[in-house]
């Protein structure tokens, strides 16, 4: 267990082998699957709240022409028409990868009790420019299923670049 700069405590999933999260990221996988159908970046997202998915989104940046609408956005969006509160302190974000900072913000205003990542974004994560972005008492936990998660991503760009 890590204690980031902010307060916030980053558990690796290595010391946490839990199934409910393998369970929820496996989710989140489909999510970014669906992306990758639809050509978009594929990233992907639930939430889930008392063992519940009330949410899910995956990036829709070229559908909607909108650089806002990455996978967290929407889950938290989906979310909170759900619940019918503007905080998910009660619920948990599953996203196949490391939260950008436009999002991690998104997710500080929504009081999100736990965030849970697959793969790290060492060009755009939020850890690279602000670790403190998220709610103090938001949990993170990071590297679930990172392998695959990540590999999502790097096989949809090298796809893209022999376009
Ligand atoms: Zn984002």
């Amino acid at each position: 267990m890590i204690i980031s700069a902010s307060g916030n405590i980053i558990l690796h999933y290595l010391h946490f082998p839990m199934e409910e999260h393998l369970k929820y990221m496996k989710e989140a996988l489909r999510e970014a699957a669906a992306a990758a159908a639809e050509d978009e970046v594929p990233v992907g997202a639930v939430v889930v709240c008392r063992g519940r998915i009330i949410a899910r989104g995956h990036n829709m940046t070229e559908r909607l022409k909108d650089p806002t609408a990455h996978a967290e956005m929407i889950a938290i969006t989906a979310a909170t028409e759900a619940t019918g509160g503007k905080y998910l302190t009660d619920c948990t974000l599953y996203v196949t990868v490391e939260p950008c900072p436009m999002c991690a913000g998104a997710l500080a205003w929504s009081q999100i009790g736990q965030v849970v990542y697959g793969a790290i974004d060492p060009k755009r994560g939020f850890s690279l420019f602000s670790p403190g972005l998220l709610h103090p008492k938001t949990e993170i936990i990071a590297g679930v299923l990172a392998e695959e998660c990540g590999a999502l991503v790097s096989d949809f760009f090298k796809k893209k670049r022999k376009q």
